[in-house]
């Protein structure tokens, strides 16, 4: 657990939010490659991971079944979901919902990643009841945001990201709010080989926190664990990681090696 005792934003007492290695592995892996490469995962990690120290695999839906078993029974070594539908059932051809994802034994769920704004178009409004939905079906939201290039270097950065997490998420009562984490990851280091500086990271990763404080109170907003996300890598996570608002991340394509995925782990 980390100590908050550094941060202006944070009260002096340890707080209680979880620090989180999370593979995303997109449209990567064919059923039997994702089972080896979870099956490899455990291996490196199994009796490392905790309560306060998780270990998430997001791979495409048609492993969560066969994932979910791989790692029942192992404290802290979970997997989810990349996206779910906005409704709970219905004729809506090729979606999957929130309810069918916990039935495979899942427990967690990203929502709004950057390629699911982009490609897909999905706002806001539309991340608020995915997000819903997935606490209902108690599920666990990752909640992804974060600014692109232009809006960064237009100064934009904290007024975009206050907008998406206060549309999407401030509805939620405190109750609520409290069983999902946050996923900072700006659309300008997904991918890119080019990540936020600790620094900067950092001061996002603290904006949020202040603004769940300044809505929610201070309590809560140190319960809610907030990873970063942006091509973090061996070399880089450990820089990231010591940041006092930064409690993991949320990794992509160092994800798909099972080695490096254990370095990023090992860097927490
Ligand atoms: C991601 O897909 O969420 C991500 C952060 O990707 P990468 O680590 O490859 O930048």
């Amino acid at each position: 657990m980390k100590s908050a005792q550094n941060s202006e934003t944070i009260n002096e007492q340890v707080t209680m939010r979880k620090q989180i290695v999370a593979g995303n592995w997109k449209m990567h892996e064919t059923l039997e490659e994702g089972l080896a490469l979870a099956g490899e995962i455990r291996k490196r990690l199994e009796g490392r991971s905790s309560e306060e120290k998780e270990v998430l695999l997001f791979p495409p839906y048609i492993h969560l079944a066969g994932i979910a078993k791989l790692l029942d029974g192992l404290t802290g070594f979970h997997c989810g979901a990349q996206n779910c539908h906005h409704k709970i059932e219905g004729a809506y051809t090729g979606e999957i919902s929130a309810p069918m994802i916990a039935s495979t034994g899942a427990n967690h769920v990203l929502i709004g990643h950057s390629e699911r704004r982009k490609y897909f178009g999905e706002n806001d409004a539309l991340l608020a009841e995915k997000t819903d939905r997935g606490l209902e079906a108690k599920l666990t939201p990752i909640f992804c945001c974060g600014e692109t290039l232009e809006e960064r270097e237009s100064g934009r950065a904290f007024e975009i990201v206050d907008r998406q997490i206060s549309n999407s998420l401030f509805h939620l009562p405190k109750e609520k709010i409290k069983l999902l984490h946050i996923a900072y990851e700006p659309v300008w280091a997904i991918g890119t080989g080019k990540s936020a500086s600790p620094k900067d990271a950092n001061e996002m990763h603290a904006f949020i926190r202040q603004e769940l404080s300044k809505k929610y109170g201070r309590d809560c907003a140190e319960t809610i664990s907030i990873l970063y996300g942006g091509s973090v890598k061996p070399g880089n996570a450990g820089g990231l990681f010591a940041m006092p608002d930064i409690d993991g991340g949320l990794i992509g394509g160092a994800s798909l090696k099972a080695a490096d995925f254990e370095a990023i782990f090992n860097a927490l």
